[in-house]
């Protein structure tokens, strides 16, 4: 089926890319067209369906590089998870993956789940028969013996274990690789979130070992230490990127504009509760922690939005809040829309595909009421998302007037 969607500027995806009274043809899962409205709508059908937006804005649909969709989001999501049988929590799974989509997100980066939950249920997506946002997993996320998150059954012990479980993760389905370079905050026991659990060596056999399946590898990492082996491995995305240390903080500079000059991809993870942070840490050491975003950003290293949605208090249900953060720390909308859009696509190895409006792309697109230019905010007011040319109406577009 083809449709034609226009409204009172489409954006592309990039800053910059705006078209005034523009539009979009889509048919089925695909964009065929994006342009002025007279030029696109000139090479519609006849049948195609027509839906005006005046004064409305379309952009891409949004992505979320760090979720986890086995976690609930409570102040216990371990305990939460580990109560339930595979098919409660793919149901629960399912629930939350919707819940991204009905605030925009229409791409979602799993970095790490259960039992291979979140490939079954990429698959129930991708055949129509749930709705909800295209899903990259990761699977069990790599980790040493009793190390941060090792209840998700990736334990390593050596090099060898380290590639029998990249195999066996790629066999099962995943789209990239996670490993656990430091030790983290949900882990009771374990290495410290600041302590590295892998040397450098060890972490380069993951990144070639998922090479020689096609993969990316995404690495959590808090602790300085652990940043720089990732780097000196070369992996694609460092989660979190904390720069902590035993005592306090180890910020390097050499160390940042190597991560920028590698073009490695920093996703901070930025729940949409962190206004709570100054409370949880202190003014000064969260004021701290939020001016080395973008200390990183002026030394060239480029910034994804996501939110580690599931941990506690990281809800599935408010996407926007997580990029207002980055509204708050000074970045203009449109570098906040390229970091959920075109950057986190490129970010993920999925630029051909999704993250900007163009065509031979797939269709994930959103219509919001008024101007994110103007206000990041304005993403919430979702009139309708478009994901893999499925239309899906967010709760909020019926109850709003
Ligand atoms: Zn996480």
């Amino acid at each position: 089926m083809e449709l034609l969607i226009s409204a009172g500027q489409v954006l592309a995806g990039p800053a910059g890319d705006r078209i005034v009274d523009g539009a979009v043809l889509v048919a089925d899962e695909k964009i065929v067209a994006i342009g002025r409205r007279d030029e696109v709508a000139a090479r519609a059908g006849q049948d195609t369906r027509v839906l005006d937006f005046p004064g409305a804005t379309v952009l891409p649909g949004l992505i979320d590089c760090h979720v986890h969709l086995a976690f609930d989001a409570s102040a216990q999501p371990i305990e939460a998870m580990q109560e339930r049988d595979e098919f409660s929590l793919l149901l629960g799974m399912a629930g939350r993956a919707q819940q991204l989509l009905d605030t925009g997100v229409t791409t979602t980066r799993d970095l790490g789940d259960r039992d291979g939950l979140a490939v079954r249920l990429r698959e129930a997506i991708a055949q129509g028969s749930l709705a909800g946002p295209r899903i990259l997993s990761a699977t069990a996320p790599l980790t040493v013996r009793g190390g941060h998150c090792w209840f998700l059954g990736g334990e390593v012990a050596d090099e060898a274990e380290i590639r029998t479980t990249v195999r066996r993760n790629a066999r099962n389905g995943a789209d990239l690789i996670k490993v656990m370079a430091t030790g983290g905050g949900m882990t009771k026991g374990g290495p410290a979130t600041w302590e590295p659990q892998f040397s450098s060596a060890e972490l380069r056999i993951v990144v070639e070992e998922a090479a020689e399946v096609g993969l990316r590898v995404a690495v959590h990492a808090h602790g300085t230490e652990g940043i720089a082996n990732a780097v000196a491995a070369g992996v694609h995305t460092i989660e979190h990127c904390s720069w902590l240390a035993k005592d306090g903080f180890d910020v390097r500079p050499e160390l940042a504009e190597e991560i920028a000059a590698k073009g490695i991809f920093v996703c901070p993870g930025a729940s949409p509760n962190w206004r709570m942070l100054p409370k949880a840490f202190g003014e000064e050491r969260a004021a701290a922690m939020f001016a080395r975003l973008t200390w990183m950003a002026d030394l060239g290293v480029r910034l994804i939005a996501g939110t580690d949605a599931g941990v506690p208090r990281a809800v599935f249900n408010d996407f926007v809040s997580s990029l207002e953060f980055f509204s708050h720390l000074g970045f203009p909308p449109e570098r906040v829309i390229e970091m959920t859009t075109v950057d986190a696509a490129e970010a993920l190895g999925i630029a051909e595909e999704t993250g900007r409006l163009a065509p031979g792309h797939t269709a994930d697109l959103l219509v919001v009421d008024s101007d994110p230019l103007h206000d990041i905010a304005a993403l919430r007011d979702l009139r309708l998302v478009l994901a893999a040319g499925r239309a899906h109406l967010p709760a909020r577009s019926m109850i709003t007037p």
